[in-house]
């Protein structure tokens, strides 16, 4: 295993008035029905799912795009909750919205706010009828169109300053409701390669995404992606959320070889055992610490459900030793980082 880096700093300590007693959470992503399948039959000690509706196609659609708006799809979304129920797992949204119905929505693209604004209220539609959990992980801004041609990389800061004025709007709509049911996490990317290119790569995209935000927008990290870009280090995004007063809703917890083939294919999306990830204990420690879903984002067709389990319940003991060793500390009167 590599060198721990330096994560442990606190960003938003006491979330839950008491740090350590914060409920532990492992989940797995979910792209379809072939996932929530294998989920079941690994009997892995999960506690939600993170669902990408973009992978839920043709029937079994989530959401659907119809006269220039996203709307949930009741019907489809009850069938989920059925089956989510009787897992006892708690849901919640991973949007990839660059994907979703292929219509290459970019949140850097001015003319796709109004349709992000529709699914976003879609969301808020579907969390307050079917109880689902706010955070929803989103993707910073591609420097790409829709037909793939790529836009020169220095318009970034165009992208940025785009990706900020939708956050706005959509603060705008956000603000005028009772409540507001959604915590948009933005998640750092890979490196750019010959294939794809999300910004989110370097300290001031973070910063660029999250800065003056509102509380609703919030952070979050992936170990597999953080694998994948050499100049933006967990630490680093740490140091700058805590200094922007931002805090991590999320990590993505998965591992890949480095770059190899320098394509998006890198991003292998493998059991997270640690030879890849930096720090590995210490994304644990502040997950149990700040309750910080862990969600596993493995890709299925590479496992069986035993493997699965076996790394899951792994996880999941490792997990629970922190939060033990940690009440004990607080019990002893030491400080338990
Ligand atoms: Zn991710």
């Amino acid at each position: 295993m590599k060198k721990a880096e330096g994560l442990y700093r606190p960003v938003k300590p006491k979330l839950y008035g008491f740090p350590a007693v914060a409920p532990i959470r492992l989940g797995m992503h979910c792209r379809g029905q072939h996932d929530f399948n294998f989920i079941r039959a690994s009997r892995a000690p999960l506690s939600l799912v993170e669902i990408k509706p973009e992978k839920f196609q043709g029937k079994q659609k989530l959401f659907f795009f119809q006269n220039g708006e996203f709307r949930p799809h009741v019907e489809n979304l009850g069938t989920l909750v059925a089956q989510t129920r009787e897992m006892a797992l708690d849901v919640q949204f991973h949007f990839p919205i660059q994907e979703l119905e292929g219509i290459g929505l970019n949140p850097g693209l001015r003319d796709d706010h109004l349709a992000i604004v529709s699914l976003f209220l879609a969301i808020a539609e579907a969390n307050e009828q079917f109880n689902f959990l706010p955070n929803v992980t989103i993707h910073p801004p591609t420097l790409m169109w829709r037909d793939k041609r790529f836009i020169h990389p220095l318009d970034a800061g165009r992208a940025l300053e785009n990706n900020r004025r939708l956050l706005e709007k959509l603060g705008n709509t956000a603000g005028g409701r009772k409540k507001w049911p959604i915590r948009i996490g933005i998640e750092n990317q890979a490196d750019p390669t010959i294939d794809s290119h999300g910004l989110g790569y370097l300290p001031l995209h973070i910063r660029g995404l999250l800065v003056g935000t509102p509380n609703w927008v919030q952070a979050t990290v992936d170990s597999g992606h953080r694998n994948l870009s050499g100049r933006l280090s967990v630490t680093q995004i740490v140091e700058m959320l805590a200094d922007m007063g931002k805090w991590i809703i999320n990590f993505h917890f998965h591992e890949n070889e480095g770059q190899v083939t320098h394509t998006a294919d890198d991003d292998l999306h493998r059991l997270p055992l640690g030879e890849h990830i930096h720090g590995y204990l210490n994304y644990l420690n502040r997950a149990v610490q700040e309750g910080i879903p862990i969600i596993l984002e493995v890709n299925t067709r590479d496992y069986n459900p035993v493997q699965f389990m076996v790394v899951s319940c792994g996880i999941r003991y490792l997990m629970e030793k922190i939060k033990e060793e940690n009440l004990a500390a607080i019990k002893a009167g030491k400080s338990y980082t």
